[in-house]
């Protein structure tokens, strides 16, 4: 079938074959991509309205056992340069979060061997107890495993700890691309396989729970493997219904002991609209402006996308692999106007809070996004050292205490 009929076919809502997507992916010429991506926004959102949330994405420590090959930002376990942030730290992120307009954090981190699942439920417990209508959007797939192998508890069950403790939802970090061949090459295969991320998904679907999907492209996967990832994701989303948006972002190689070079803004705005034909079942896509700026984060409302993702306040881990734009509120905002469209703060169920805060009330503006730490600090709070640690490095640290 030629590119022409499958582009309207699947701007007129068809489903996509695995065959179908991958010549629209590998032939058909950008700006028609584009074209009928965005007439499938249309027809999925014909307000014109463009959302946004204003969450803090925090990353509670940067010790990790999983190693993976593309990531700057961990630390392992007993470097001088790994933190855990203590509870008041976290408090004091969510009182900047909530006088700006915030909602939740986004609270994710390594898969650090001393923080047992305890530990968790009791920073989940005292944060609903000081902010009870505040958000927790934590813990991607591969940490909720890692909580499971460390207390030997099943999946569901670990799932079951962290809801009855105050988790509202999980965020889809961990997908990287959901084909065993490329998490084998990335060295992602042992904290969580494919079949792996989408159970615990399945399971947080069946509970209940509201999750997103990710994906990061641009390391050693085929194209025909990007889709296959999306594939995976849309029978998971036939089968619950449970994702509510897509986001996906290329990989950020400053740093990283896999290297390489990024993929361009071309490539970004294909594959965004590649995800919005394909992902028929899902309502909402995420533009990634973190990692391709504020002007490509725009283009992506003509390319699928229907939500300029979060104000974020602070990231740490593609800044630690790169990337460092910055966007406040006022510019998320500006980017949704100058193309035309409406923004409106929503929830991370994507219902709709609101017009633009700082037209209601006064907020500072922010140039750059805050980082876990300040440069050059480090170091285990005293608080995590009551917990049953399971490294060396954390036994030993524990003996000197006593
Ligand atoms: S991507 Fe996540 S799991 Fe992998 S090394 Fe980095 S922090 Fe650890």
């Amino acid at each position: 079938m030629g590119v022409m009929h499958l582009l309207e076919r699947a701007a007129s809502g068809e489903r996509l074959s695995r065959d179908e997507a991958l010549t629209l992916y590998a032939e058909a010429p950008t700006h028609l991509l584009g074209r009928a991506a965005d007439r499938v926004r249309r027809r999925k959102h014909p307000d014109r309205v463009v959302t946004y949330i204003i969450d803090r994405n925090v990353n509670y420590t940067n010790v990790c056992v999983a190693r993976c090959t593309f990531c700057a930002f961990y630390r392992p376990v007993g470097s001088s340069e790994g933190y855990v942030l203590s509870f008041d730290e976290i408090f004091r992120k969510i009182e900047e979060t909530i006088a700006v307009g915030g909602v939740q954090l986004l609270l994710q981190g390594g898969h650090n061997p001393d923080l047992p699942i305890q530990w968790y439920e009791d920073l989940f417990r005292a944060v609903k107890e000081r902010y009870p209508a505040f958000r927790l959007h934590a813990l991607s797939p591969p940490e909720v495993i890692h909580l499971s192998r460390l207390s030997g508890l099943s999946v569901p069950a670990v799932i079951e700890r962290l809801v009855g403790a105050g988790l509202d939802s999980i965020p889809g970090g961990g997908a990287e691309i959901l084909v065993d061949r490329v998490r084998k090459l990335l060295h992602c295969y042992g904290k969580a396989t494919t079949d792996e991320w989408l159970a615990v998904m399945r399971y947080a679907h069946h509970a209940g729970l509201r999750t997103t999907a990710t994906m990061m492209y641009g390391t050693v996967e085929t194209l025909g493997e990007r889709l296959e990832h999306l594939f995976r994701l849309r029978d998971l989303q036939d089968e619950t219904g449970g994702f509510t948006a897509f986001i996906t972002w290329s990989y950020q190689p400053d740093h990283t002991e896999l290297a390489g070079v990024e993929a361009t803004g071309v490539e970004y705005l294909r594959t965004l609209a590649m995800a919005r034909l394909v992902l028929d079942n899902f309502d909402n896509l995420q533009a990634s402006w973190v990692t391709q700026g504020g002007k490509v984060g725009q283009l992506s409302l003509g390319f699928g996308a229907n939500d300029m993702g979060s104000v974020m306040i602070e990231e740490n881990v593609v800044r630690a692999a790169g990337a460092s734009y910055c966007m406040d509120e006022v510019e998320i905002v500006r980017n949704i106007e100058d193309a035309g469209l409406v923004p409106k703060r929503r929830s991370m169920h994507y219902e709709i809070l609101g017009e633009p805060f700082f037209r209601e009330r006064a907020v500072p503006r922010m140039t750059t996004l805050a980082t876990a730490k300040p440069e050059g600090e480090a170091g285990v709070p005293a608080e995590v050292l009551k917990y049953p640690a399971r490294s060396k490095a954390a036994k030993a640290a524990q003996e000197e205490r006593r």
